[in-house]
């Protein structure tokens, strides 16, 4: 990992302005909401890839005219990024499967939107090798939120070198 001081405000805008066409053509709203300083101690491409495959699953799997919305707050010992969508949801029982590698929920369902299923495999990896944490809350029918906490001692011990 290439790690250095990263500011999420700027790579989500990066993101936004990626994917927006790809939102647009189903009229997904992106929002973007800060509390505190985004900045975290991270390998910004990888960071970026992270934030490119949870909003592509978010525009992906809500249906037209619904919401995308990224979130960061800074707490006291960590920075909180959120990606939350108002879309078809996941089930409590499929929840510990999507992280696995080829793994997509109702293949039928999902065979048009075309992805391969390593998109959050590949998530998991690099959560994992920032040595950040991920959880997901989910409601079938009403929206998913996939959450991260990193560490901010690891930008305060850098900041400290
Ligand atoms: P790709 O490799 O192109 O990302 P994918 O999107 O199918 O393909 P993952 O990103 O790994 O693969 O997601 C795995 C499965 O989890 C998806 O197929 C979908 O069923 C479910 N999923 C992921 N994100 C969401 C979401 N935001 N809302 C609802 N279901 C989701
Ligand atoms: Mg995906």
């Amino acid at each position: 990992l290439n790690m250095d001081e990263v500011n999420l405000e700027t790579l989500i805008e990066d993101v936004f302005l990626m994917l927006g066409e790809k939102a647009a053509l189903k009229n997904i709203t992106f929002h973007k909401k800060f509390i505190g300083n985004g900045t975290i101690y991270a390998d910004s491409q990888r960071m970026k890839q992270i934030l490119i495959n949870l909003i592509n699953n978010a525009v992906m799997y809500t249906p037209e005219q619904g919401e995308v919305t990224v979130r960061v707050r800074e707490q006291t010992e960590t920075v909180i990024l959120e990606v939350q969508d108002t879309g078809i949801g996941i089930s409590k029982k499929e929840i510990p499967r999507i992280f696995e590698r080829f793994y997509r929920v109702d293949r039928a369902r999902s065979r048009n939107s075309g992805g391969t299923g390593l998109g959050l495999a590949i998530v998991k990896h690099l959560i994992e090798a920032h040595k950040a944490k991920m959880s997901v809350e989910s409601e079938v029918g009403k929206g998913t939120t996939f959450r991260i906490s990193f560490y901010k001692q690891l930008l305060n011990e850098k900041r400290e070198e």
